[in-house]
């Protein structure tokens, strides 16, 4: 594709075309809409198309191909990894439809956050498999995968999908599900957006009014024996508990409560999806390991799930380095504690561990470009990509990588990778899955306008 040349009146045709607003740079509401959740990534879009329907993003992707502009796609912003310089954005935040239905499903518009679908959901005793923040939107989890806090009962969220609502790059929307178009609906299963915008999303819900779950922190001084005491824990662990474990160094902020804001601690997450009184003694057993200084478990709504992680709410600039290990024996503690424990100048504010296995391990009904997941752990760092120390924090967050190295299967999963970086979609899919990709990329966006598989269309080369 040549580079077109974008002047005042670029987007006139396509503005004049769409129900909803289109923004161009200078405007408040382009930089409201271009600038994601991770605000350390520039907001250069050349233009967002603030979609009211499914036909405004029909037209917005036939008028990419007309252009020879590239189109990318945002519901929060969460999930962004690179600049979308003279690309054409869709901001999908207006598309907002939500049903419930009794029987166990939900009808869910490309714009709605899991949050939404949590509350609609609870009255009929029905759980979404949401993700540790149910702030994320809904859509861009569930093309990622969506690994989330009860995910060794259930599995990954994105085999709960039953259809998608989808124009592709050649702009034509379509439907995807096991019956319609099956090739695209393994796809735009762990294929993030590369093979298409997602208009709503249909998916199966699990009858889950509540969970046994919590977090319980601990002081800095506890961290190698909390450490080691979980590492021994989660190989015996039944598939109905999930759980991970986060070194934390969370900055002093109004939003972070008093005990844990400020200082290193370290907390065990866990949830347990079957009968309470079968797992309280083992929860006990954990907690008991040293005491907690903050925190608690017990039940809890299921709506209630994002306290497990509590994650922040709030933008911030932020780097991650992710990877999967195959296994955490006590010769791995002893390198993560070097480089992350107590003692430790490690600057992530997060140094996280989830237990896989159980479902995850499982193959789905129906196969996707992502799952099963052939690791025992995922291993997240997370750190502030602003002030003067940006450098020796992201150096930080490598070396804990680097120290597990020996541990790690060299895989990633799609929603804990850089969508933009051919090499790391190289780590993300196995060699027959990018060729599929690329294939169906071939297909169904002959043009290559969806930004988004461009990347994937390197990594395959
Ligand atoms: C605080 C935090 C916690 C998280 N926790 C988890 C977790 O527990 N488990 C997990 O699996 N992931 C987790 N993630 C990753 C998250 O699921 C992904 O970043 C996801 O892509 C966010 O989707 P979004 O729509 O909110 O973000 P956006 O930035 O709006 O979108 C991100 C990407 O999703 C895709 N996408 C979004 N909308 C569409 C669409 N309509 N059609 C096609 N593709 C689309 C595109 O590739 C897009 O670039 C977390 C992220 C954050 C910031």
């Amino acid at each position: 594709m040549t580079i077109p040349v974008l002047t005042e009146g670029t987007f006139d045709e396509l503005a004049a075309s769409l129900t909803g607003p289109m923004h161009l740079p200078g405007t408040p509401d382009h930089a409201r809409l271009a600038t994601p959740w991770n605000v350390s990534i520039p907001a250069r879009a050349a233009a967002v198309a603030e979609v009211a329907h499914a036909a405004d993003v029909v037209a917005a992707v036939r008028f990419a191909n007309r252009a020879g502009i590239a189109v990318a796609v945002r519901a929060t912003g969460h999930g962004a990894s690179g600049d979308l310089d003279g690309q054409l954005l869709v901001h999908t935040g207006r598309l907002d439809e939500l049903t419930v239905h009794a029987e166990g499903w939900a009808r869910i518009g490309a714009g709605v956050k899991w949050d939404r679908v949590l509350d609609a959901a609870a009255p009929f005793g029905l759980a979404p498999l949401v993700g540790s923040a149910p702030d994320v939107g809904a859509v861009g989890y569930l093309t990622g995968g969506g690994l989330g806090p009860v995910a060794r009962s259930y599995g990954l969220a994105s085999d709960t999908v039953r259809a998608f609502e989808v124009v592709t790059g050649d702009g034509e929307l379509r439907r995807a599900s096991a019956d319609e178009n099956p090739s695209l609906y393994w796809g735009l299963r762990g294929g993030k957006g590369s093979l298409g915008i997602v208009t709503a999303v249909e998916i199966d819900l699990v009858r889950q009014p509540t969970i046994y779950g919590g977090a319980l922190f601990f002081a800095a001084e506890d961290t190698e024996r909390v450490v080691r005491a979980w590492a021994e824990w989660c190989p015996g662990l039944d598939r109905r508990a999930t759980t991970s474990l986060a070194i934390n160094r969370l900055p002093e902020l109004p939003t972070i409560p008093a005990p844990i804001a400020g200082k290193q601690t370290v907390s065990v997450r866990f949830a347990w999806t079957g009968d309470p009184a079968e797992v309280e003694q083992a929860v006990a057993g954990i907690a008991g390991v040293a005491t907690p200084i903050f925190g608690g478990v017990g039940v809890m709504p299921y709506a209630a799930i994002g306290m497990i992680h509590s994650d922040p709410v709030d933008p911030m600039p932020s780097h991650e380095e992710f990877s999967l290990l195959r296994a955490l024996p006590g010769e791995a503690v002893d390198a993560l504690l070097a480089v992350a424990g107590a003692d430790a100048p490690s600057r992530q504010i997060i140094t996280e561990l989830r237990l896989l296995g159980g479902a995850l391990a499982e193959p789905a009904v129906h196969e996707s470009a992502v799952g099963p997941i052939d690791a025992a752990y995922t291993l997240l760092t997370v750190g502030i990509a602003a002030g003067p120390e940006v450098a020796e924090s992201i150096a930080d967050g490598q070396a804990v990588h680097a120290a597990l190295n020996p541990w790690a299967t060299g895989r990633q999963l799609p929603n804990f990778a850089p969508a933009d970086d051919a090499a790391h979609l190289r780590r993300v899919y196995g060699e027959s899955t990018l060729t599929r990709l690329a294939t169906l990329i071939a297909a169904f966006d002959p043009r290559g306008v969806i930004a988004a598989g461009r990347p994937v269309l390197a990594a395959a080369e």
